[in-house]
């Protein structure tokens, strides 16, 4: 436990302790590297249970082990570099021993162990993919064009937010399914198949800009009632508690606030017959967008801001001054906050602060519990 708080001081050391050459950034790619390989290793061993059926192919590919092979490698030569650099060798070293330990569990040779077919399964790889690609994507734009400059990737509660992110990865499988029990039940018992056939026969893009008005409409207003029924909004308010925004702020969200607003948001897509190449390009969409309105970017985006949502706009949505509250509760199309007079979004101003008047539990069990518990 001494070591885990070491190693977290480690990573949210200040600025002047970590610039290049210090073996912070090595120390920190060489944990990242070694962390990535572990969790691959594992992956390798347990895929029926650990890894998502549609992900499940990767591990068979041909460039799969090479590449873990090289993640490896990297890890080995980034804790080198930072053994050697830095004074502290907490960071080369837990690097180290994760690295080392990945390689004699099996590293890249690793092969299924337990041969079992589980029919329920965690995407312990889809949290690993989806980490490192909007990482990967935002990280450097972040760096860019940062909103706030002091602000680095483990600022507060970051550990907070990142356990968010895991968790619903992991529950990939529980979510998808409870998400789609009711636009399972609506298609079940409604026959209305010509008119899905035309929308399903749309040209793909014209599809993808309809679920996106569509599913905006619904989240509109899911999202407002949350703000409006005292009991919803204590489920919501752990989303609004991010004092910090970035693109890893978003994921944090109630668990049953995720069920509720994805199974109604799901509804028009799923409900309507659009095709599942326009419903997965979504998807994708809606994954990187939601990370993009959260991030710490700078931009004003002054002259898209009325048409489409900008990161201020979705800022002032989660902004602690008294003119944001209750404003701003689309997410892609401000068109609805206009229409409903909700609209909030002055000339390149931003928000002084984020968070919530109330106070609001810290830790992921403490913040599940929250709407649960009476008020003091
Ligand atoms: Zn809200
Ligand atoms: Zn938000």
């Amino acid at each position: 436990m001494q070591i885990l708080k070491a190693l977290v001081a480690e990573l949210e050391t200040p600025r002047t302790n970590r610039r290049f050459g210090s073996g912070w950034l090595s120390g920190t790619g060489a944990l990242l590297a070694a962390l990535v390989s572990l969790v691959a290793v594992t992956v390798l061993h347990w895929p029926a249970m650990l890894t998502t059926p549609e992900l499940r192919v990767i591990g068979s590919t041909s460039w799969f082990r090479p590449v873990l092979h090289l993640i490896l490698i990297l890890a080995y030569l980034f804790a080198f570099i930072s053994i050697i650099l830095r004074d502290s060798k907490l960071l080369g070293f837990t690097a180290l021993s994760i690295a080392v330990f990945a390689a004699l569990i099996g590293g890249p040779q690793s092969s299924d162990t337990v041969g079992i077919a589980t029919p329920a399964y965690f995407g312990l790889d889809f949290f690993v993919l989806n980490l490192l690609f909007t990482g990967f994507l935002f990280i450097p734009i972040e760096r860019l064009a940062p909103r706030i400059k002091e602000q680095t990737l483990f600022r507060q509660e970051w550990r907070e937010d990142l356990f968010y992110f895991l968790v619903s990865s992991l529950f990939v499988q529980v979510l998808a399914f409870l998400t789609l029990a009711p636009s399972k039940i609506i298609t079940a018992v409604t026959t209305m198949d010509h008119i899905r056939q035309a929308i399903g026969s749309q040209p793909i893009v014209l599809q993808i800009v309809e679920i996106m008005l569509l599913t905006d409409f619904v989240q509109y207003w899911v999202h407002r009632v949350f703000h409006r029924v005292p009991f919803l909004w204590k489920f919501h308010a752990v989303h609004h508690s991010a004092k910090s925004m970035d693109w890893l702020a978003g994921g944090r969200m109630h668990f049953v606030e995720i069920v509720v607003l994805r199974s109604m948001t799901a509804i028009p897509g799923m409900t309507l017959g659009y095709s599942l190449e326009a419903i997965q390009a979504y998807l994708l969409i809606v994954y990187i967008y939601s990370s993009f309105i959260h991030g710490n970017l700078g931009w004003n985006l002054n002259s898209i801001g009325p048409w489409l949502v900008t990161p201020r706009f979705h800022h002032w949505h989660h902004g602690i001054d008294k003119e944001a509250i209750d404003v701003n509760f689309a997410i892609h199309f401000p068109v609805y906050d206009r229409l409903f007079g909700t609209y909030h979004l002055p000339a390149s101003a931003w928000p002084t602060g984020y968070g919530v008047p109330e106070e609001v539990p810290k830790g992921y069990t403490e913040q599940f519990m929250y709407p649960f518990r009476r008020a003091k």
